[in-house]
């Protein structure tokens, strides 16, 4: 039997695989496959481009053996992978949503379920003393939550709602910190746009099964026929940005708690939410849960109201002013004024630290607040 390996070795050398002579990984671009004279597929399973494709499984195959995963499915987006998941449900069954995540996901699960009949629960799961007493057939959690970093216990998740399934959005952890399905997620998402591709020009998503079941089942067929397929050439991105996924995650979170831990004495912020600092309300749990850091995204709260938060941002030169997250460069965003509806406080400031170096991210940051301050 081969010897499993640790999530560094499987990423560097993007798992077992019949390479060939070649160290890079092929990247198939065909949308067909030929049939012998007996009509029969010369290779069993290649039909059609839109079931099948070699370089999207060999990603699937990587992020599965990364998650400790039964199977994968790559999507072209984050949002597909979570709408493919949302779509397994039937017109009067109870999802039970995590409150306060990306606003995104909120924005389509609460229309999607309106339109078709599903019973949607929101509530805050990362906190005991909030979750409802109810019976669900899904239970979706996003941890650490974007962008209020609420940290929630996939284990006491699975415990409260053993007959739910249960789907663990894990984009701002990455396999490299947490593997949910060892927790007892049923399912995993991740937005690959993020941290696991990491260098801003891939747009993806991914699912991923602990076990083999009729809605697992479901979701593949639902792939190929309706056709939501990922390029090969930004599977084969992914596949390259994998490589390198454990160092660069692992840099993010020590400059992240660098940072923080900067910024929390800082006269001019209020406050930081990042679960590695001591005075996060979930740090042991987020300890416990998110193994070699705390992760890479945060959200700040800058003394002075939104005009201050506004002026900070101007002022950042190294953190450049965009959304998403997991980039190997520092992106700063006033989420405010993406969601201005949602209760996100008006001098938040939501942080995605890069791999630059530490002290370059904390001189802009400390000439920013210097300046606005002045
Ligand atoms: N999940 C989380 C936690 C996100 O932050 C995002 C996007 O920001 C998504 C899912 C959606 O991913 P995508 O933009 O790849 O569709």
């Amino acid at each position: 039997m081969q010897k499993k390996h640790a999530i560094e070795t499987i990423a560097a050398h993007l798992g077992h695989y019949d390479r060939g002579a070649g160290l890079s990984p092929r990247l198939e671009m065909s949308t067909t496959y030929r049939r012998n004279t007996d009509n029969l597929p010369m290779r069993e399973g290649r039909i059609y481009g839109r079931d099948h494709n070699d370089t999207v499984r060999h990603a699937e195959d990587v992020l599965a053996q990364l998650e400790q995963a039964h199977d994968a499915l790559l999507w072209p987006s984050g949002m597909a992978a979570i709408a493919s998941v949302i779509r397994t449900l039937r017109a009067g069954q109870t999802l039970l949503i995590q409150s306060g995540i990306y606003w995104g996901t909120t924005q389509w699960v609460r229309r999607y379920s309106a339109r078709f009949g599903i019973i949607l629960i929101e509530a805050d799961l990362a906190n005991p003393t909030t979750i409802p007493d109810c019976c669900p057939d899904m239970v979706f959690v996003e941890t650490p939550s974007n962008p209020w970093l609420r940290v929630t216990d996939i284990e006491a998740m699975k415990t409260r709602f053993p007959n739910a399934v249960l789907v663990v959005d894990s984009t701002a952890a990455t396999p490299v910190l947490t593997r949910p399905l060892t927790l007892g997620a049923d399912l995993v998402i991740h937005s690959a746009t993020k941290a696991l591709n990491g260098h801003s020009d891939v747009l993806a998503g991914v699912v991923l099964c602990a076990q083999h079941s009729a809605m697992w089942e479901e979701i593949a067929q639902e792939r190929a026929t309706a056709g939501a397929i990922i390029a090969p050439q930004a599977a084969w991105l992914l596949l390259r940005s994998l490589r390198t996924l454990s160092i660069r995650v692992r840099q993010m979170c020590e400059n992240a708690q660098n940072l923080a831990e900067f910024l929390m004495v800082h006269e001019g912020v209020e406050d930081v939410f990042y679960p590695g600092l001591q005075h996060h309300s979930q740090y042991d749990l987020a300890q416990r849960q998110m193994q070699g850091g705390q992760g890479y995204l945060m959200s700040v709260l800058i003394k002075g109201g939104r005009a201050a938060a506004l002026g900070v941002l101007a002022q950042l030169e190294v953190f450049q002013r965009a959304t998403s997250l997991g980039g190997v460069e520092s992106l700063v965003e006033h989420r405010h004024t993406i969601e201005p509806d949602t209760g996100i406080p008006e001098n938040l400031l939501r942080l995605s630290v890069g791999i630059e170096n530490v002290q370059d991210l904390i001189d802009d940051f400390d000439q920013a607040l210097r300046a606005t301050h002045a």
